[in-house]
């Protein structure tokens, strides 16, 4: 057996205003005057003071605020990466990403871009990239991807959905304030919650289980049944912290495992109708009770408790080539279905069965 040796956050903050400490954070990682620290922000933030007031800006930092209408490309990333390149005097001494899912994953590719030749689409795969990226910091504002720890970055391309995994992709810093949770809107704070629950979920039932998976796949179970179903007994503050951890340990039960069916008919419904990842992996998860039977069940429980509506129908207007498509690259995710369903998993699932499930939804 050859174990695959991870590389992890190395360094991370935790606490309710910890984001106050930015700048003593990053300042010994400036490299000169000329080398900015550039910070991409969801533009949710444009004029939000409470937030963008802390961010100290000196010599040529500045700010880039970042529309998450869609999830990121790797055209998006190319014109990121050409701007700074073009407005900067030096190569900038950190890329600072402040948002979801979305915003952290741009952050990483940015800086994977700055230091490696060609285009973003060409490093979509597994240890694709050769240079170390520049630093950078990840600050979540929204709980539940596990975008904040994981080794990929999930990028849209011309021809695929697929992330940038390499051993640069993770953050060289993380910055941990749950306070900075507290205006996620209601769905949009269940949807991407429910990604950290269906990611413990798919670990845990998944055949690539191990110790290692296991423990933190349990935490980010049980912190997600407090945080949605027994939450009672917890003030918001507390929710906020919870769910924080919870995503941070859901990301950490992945990198030794791997997601499942919910992931792989969502990343269909992603390209084919660019359904958002939180939202789309609640459609899918809402109709895989024959493959997650408690899971499903203790999400129905959830939706239930928070009124929330998923959309119907979404599928029924496909033509049949956009049927296949999104079939296709459902079932072209390989290793999720591996770990679903077992080594014998083209035994078990037929595009048939895939195309009765995607017309429920
Ligand atoms: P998101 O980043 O797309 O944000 C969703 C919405 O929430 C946006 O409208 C945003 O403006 C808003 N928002 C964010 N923080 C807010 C705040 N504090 N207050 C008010 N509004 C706020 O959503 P997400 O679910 O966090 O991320 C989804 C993305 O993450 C997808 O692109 C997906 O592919 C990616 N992803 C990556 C990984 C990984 O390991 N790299 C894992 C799972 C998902
Ligand atoms: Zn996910």
């Amino acid at each position: 057996m050859n174990y695959k040796n991870f590389p992890m956050v190395p360094r991370v903050i935790f606490g309710r205003g910890s984001f106050n400490q930015l700048s003593e954070i990053i300042s010994p990682k400036r490299l000169s005057s000329a080398a900015p620290f550039i910070y991409l922000v969801d533009d949710v933030f444009k004029s939000n003071s409470w937030l963008t007031s802390r961010i100290s800006l000196s010599y040529d930092d500045r700010i880039i605020y970042i529309s998450t209408k869609e999830e990121p490309k790797t055209s998006q990333v190319d014109t990121l990466v050409e701007e700074i390149i073009l407005s900067t005097k030096a190569r900038p001494s950190g890329i600072i990403g402040i948002g979801g899912g979305s915003v952290l994953d741009l952050a990483k590719a940015v800086s994977i871009m700055l230091t490696n030749e060609g285009e973003t689409r060409l490093y979509q795969g597994w240890d694709l990239v050769k240079n170390p990226g520049l630093y950078h910091v990840g600050i979540p504002t929204l709980s539940g991807t596990g975008a904040e720890v994981s080794r990929t970055t999930v990028l849209t391309g011309p021809d695929k959905k697929l992330g940038i995994n390499s051993d640069f992709t993770p953050f060289d810093q993380v910055v941990l304030d749950p306070e900075l949770t507290k205006d996620v809107p209601c769905d949009q704070w269940f949807y991407t919650g429910m990604d950290c629950f269906i990611h413990s979920i798919e670990s845990l039932k998944g055949t690539y289980l191990n110790a290692f998976s296991k423990t933190y796949g349990d935490m980010a179970f049980n912190l997600c049944q407090e945080v949605f179903l027994n939450n009672s007994a917890l003030s918001k503050e507390e929710t906020e912290d919870k769910l924080m951890m919870a995503s941070w340990h859901g990301g950490m039960s992945i990198v030794y495992s791997q997601v499942g069916i919910a992931h792989a008919m969502s990343y269909g419904l992603s390209y084919v109708l660019g359904t958002k990842h939180g939202i789309g992996n609640c459609v899918v998860f809402d109709h895989l009770e024959e493959f997650y039977p408690e899971g499903v069940q203790l999400f129905k429980k959830m939706k239930m408790k928070h009124n929330i509506e998923l959309p119907q129908g979404i599928c029924a207007q496909l033509s049949e080539e956009e049927m296949n498509a999104m079939i296709n690259i459902a079932l072209g995710l390989e290793p999720l279905w591996e770990n679903a369903l077992g080594k014998n998993w083209k035994k078990r699932i037929s595009s048939k069965q895939l195309k009765s499930l995607y017309l429920k939804m």
